[in-house]
């Protein structure tokens, strides 16, 4: 039966959640005072879903301050156990540096994660659920578990990662080639952009919540008024692409049907609007996320960047409706700088004001547009990679747990589209996350890479 572990700091409400989840019955056995607790394991069901749930709880909040090694063992023994964890963290108290400690042991056991953001009931969880993004495991699930709120939404997070893990499961049982290296282009080295005559056009997508401006946005580029607007627009909007030549760049632009507006009505609809964006991702190369800078990264913002990030593709951030804006120097750094603190795995990703409507900062968009596919298509060679992998080791040496450093042999990039690079290492597991997410970042910096996915794989070798 499928495993989920709850896990996070004490107190945020993972025994109030499991006892939920499992019912009065086996809660109230294990729940009294003195009874040495460590994992507790139990049937669960939320609607149609049966599984089993593991909780981390139990141990003492006098702790609290320090995380108690015994806390992060048992956290680290149930996500091993499990086959997705549910990384709960307290709306009321807000993101803590405990926090942090947990989001390190899930990423570096490679977990599948869900982010629930608890105690948030009534209305004041959404603040909490979008600073929650800042912890990089992609959109948080609002819940009470106190109340039971959010379990609509929690059911579907994890009916998508039980489906996942079948799936998963499924393809695992099948021989598979042997990993990721793909050939390398015939052009090795290179940008692969020659501005005026690129071979094939730069597939593109914009998309955004409604209103946004994508229709205004992409008939300014078109020149004319190409697509449709107006009451029968949704019927025949619904992934249109028109191929055009933009200032000299052969482009294909994909127009999806929009994110819809969270619609409480019907939980369908908003999954319709993000099987759109999901459409618009396995088109495009470079997605441009338009946003309104009167009220930017809102969920379904960040979710489409999330997933885009997920999917590996290149993002961009318009930031449309520029001729509204008043302090303008003063909101463009803000923008920049709330998303790259919302979505650090797209760090530096250009965000370029424009407006569709007068037509304004297009120019930049279409540069920003070129240079985020270039990055995303960068080929390193391998003699320049090891360069620089020496001189970043050498200057922050990695850890040496048990009195042994960890070594690190040697790197190549096994592909592009994105940039994907595979590390080899003494002991990859025991390399901590901190170290490698320094390497990527130092990847990302030093080559140039901003905002694309960059992919750093880790192998063993001696
Ligand atoms: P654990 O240490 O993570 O297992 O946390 P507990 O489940 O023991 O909960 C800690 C405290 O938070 C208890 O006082 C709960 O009643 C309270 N709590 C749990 N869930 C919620 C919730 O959804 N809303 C509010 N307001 N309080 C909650
Ligand atoms: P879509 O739903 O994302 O395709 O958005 P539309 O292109 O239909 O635009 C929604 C509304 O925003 C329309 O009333 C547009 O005229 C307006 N709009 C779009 N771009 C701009 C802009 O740059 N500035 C201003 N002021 N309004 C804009």
């Amino acid at each position: 039966m499928f495993k989920l572990a709850i896990v996070g700091r004490p107190n945020v409400g993972k025994s109030t959640l499991f006892n939920r989840l499992v019912g009065k019955r086996l809660a109230l056995v294990d729940d009294q005072p003195g009874v040495t607790r460590d994992l507790r394991e139990a049937e669960a069901r939320l609607g149609d879903l049966h599984f089993m749930v593991i909780d981390t709880a139990g141990l003492e909040e006098a702790d609290a301050e320090s995380l108690p090694g015994r806390m992060r063992a048992l956290t680290e023994r149930a996500v091993d156990m499990a086959d997705a964890s549910l990384f709960l963290v307290d709306a009321r108290a807000g993101l803590l540096p405990q926090d942090a400690t947990f989001a390190e042991i899930l990423r570096r056991k490679g977990a599948r994660v869900l982010l629930g953001v608890n105690k948030a009931e009534g209305r004041q969880g959404a603040d909490a659920a979008m600073e929650a993004w800042s912890l990089g495991f992609g959109q948080p699930i609002p819940l009470s578990a106190e109340h039971g709120e959010g379990m609509g939404d929690l059911y579907t997070a994890l009916q998508e990662a039980m489906q996942e893990h079948e799936a998963q499961a499924a393809a695992a049982s099948q021989p598979v080639a042997d990993d990721d290296l793909e050939a390398p282009a015939g052009d090795a080295e290179g940008d692969g952009i020659e501005p005026g005559a690129p071979q094939k056009p730069i597939q593109i997508a914009v998309v955004g919540r409604p209103n946004a401006g994508k229709s205004t946005l992409i008939n300014k580029i078109l020149g004319e008024d190409r697509l449709l607007t107006g009451p029968e627009a949704g019927i025949t909007r619904d992934a249109i692409s028109v191929e055009i030549d933009w200032a000299g760049t052969r482009m294909r632009i994909f127009d999806t049907a929009g994110m819809r507006k969270k619609a409480r009505v019907s939980e369908k609809l908003e999954k319709l609007s993000v099987s759109d964006g999901l459409r618009a991702l396995k088109f495009a190369e470079v997605l441009v996320v338009l946003v309104d800078a009167d009220k930017p990264f809102e969920t379904q913002d960040l979710r489409i960047a999330d997933l885009a990030e997920r999917e590996g593709r290149a993002v961009v951030i318009g930031v449309n409706k520029w001729d509204l804006v008043e302090d303008r120097n003063g909101a463009l750094k803000l923008l920049t700088e709330e998303f790259h603190r919302l979505m650090p795995q797209l760090k530096g990703a250009p965000v370029v004001p424009v407006s569709a409507l007068s037509g304004e900062g297009l120019e930049r968009l279409r540069a920003a547009i070129l240079k985020a596919r270039s990055r995303w298509e960068m080929r390193i060679s391998t003699a320049k990679l090891n360069q620089w992998l020496g001189e970043m080791t050498s200057a922050h040496p990695p850890p040496a747990p048990g009195g042994r450093r960890i070594k690190l042999r040697y790197m190549t990039q096994a592909k592009t589209r994105p940039p994907t690079f595979v590390a080899f290492c003494s002991r990859p597991d025991e390399l901590p996350d901190s170290y490698k997410r320094f390497l990527v970042n130092g990847l990302r910096r030093d080559f140039g890479m901003e905002g694309t996915p960059i992919r750093l794989n880790w192998r063993k070798g001696e």
